[in-house]
């Protein structure tokens, strides 16, 4: 069985947030589709060790915004690569609260959903939403999940659906790159990363240049 073939599916990229009693939350999912029309339905897939999961359960509503090419990658690392349990997701980022829900501004549009239902798998909760708000907020191209690994050069985060175990060693053999250990952003830059300044960020998850290593 070869389950690269499972990345020929299409994908986005997405936002999922919710509130964790008075604070807003959320993490990046790839997995969201519109199941029905009327009433507009949609369903995520969120993995049991997201801290956004149990927040769903509780809050009984959720909103996917969908990010575009032109959306900073720093998104994807504040909420794909850091808890919610710990981290103040959306202190730093730019939001509007819609229907009680945070939606960051840097997006193409979002989705608020009341969640109608639910399907347990061993790993993820798959949520059905029924959508209560939404707006288009960007003309820009959605990101797909093709463009954040191709263009971003990004990988999936642990608790993807979508995450294959062989990324974590994919690179090349010969030569060296610098890959980030957070989130596994591959440096491309015209300057050799070992003279880049100690202050160079990481600027998919923003952790610092000593993260990186060689491979
Ligand atoms: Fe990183």
């Amino acid at each position: 069985m070869n389950k690269k073939v499972l990345r020929s599916l299409s994908y986005g990229v997405y936002v999922i947030s919710t509130l964790d009693g008075e604070r807003h939350t959320g993490c990046i999912a790839n997995s969201a589709m519109q199941i029905t029309s009327s009433p507009a339905s949609i369903a995520v897939s969120i993995n049991h060790d997201n801290y956004t999961n149990s927040c769903i359960e509780k809050c009984g509503k959720f909103a996917v915004s969908i990010l575009s090419e032109a959306s900073d990658p720093g998104l994807i690392g504040t909420f794909g690569f850091h808890s919610g349990k710990d981290t103040d997701k959306f202190s730093d980022v730019k939001h509007h609260v819609i229907d009680g829900i945070a939606v960051p501004d840097d997006s193409c549009g979002y989705i608020v959903c009341k969640v109608t239902g639910k399907l347990e798998t061993s790993t993820h909760t798959i949520f059905l939403g029924e959508m209560t708000e939404g707006d288009v907020l960007s003309e820009t191209a959605p990101m797909t999940y093709a463009y954040y690994h191709n263009v971003v050069k990004g990988k999936s985060p642990k608790n993807a659906p979508t995450y294959l175990p062989e990324e974590d060693s994919a690179t090349s053999s010969s030569g060296k790159k610098w890959v980030c250990g957070i989130c596994g952003y591959v440096y491309e830059g015209s300057v050799p990363f070992e003279e880049l300044p100690d202050s160079y960020i990481c600027p998919v998850c923003k952790q610092p240049k000593s993260k990186f290593k060689a491979v």
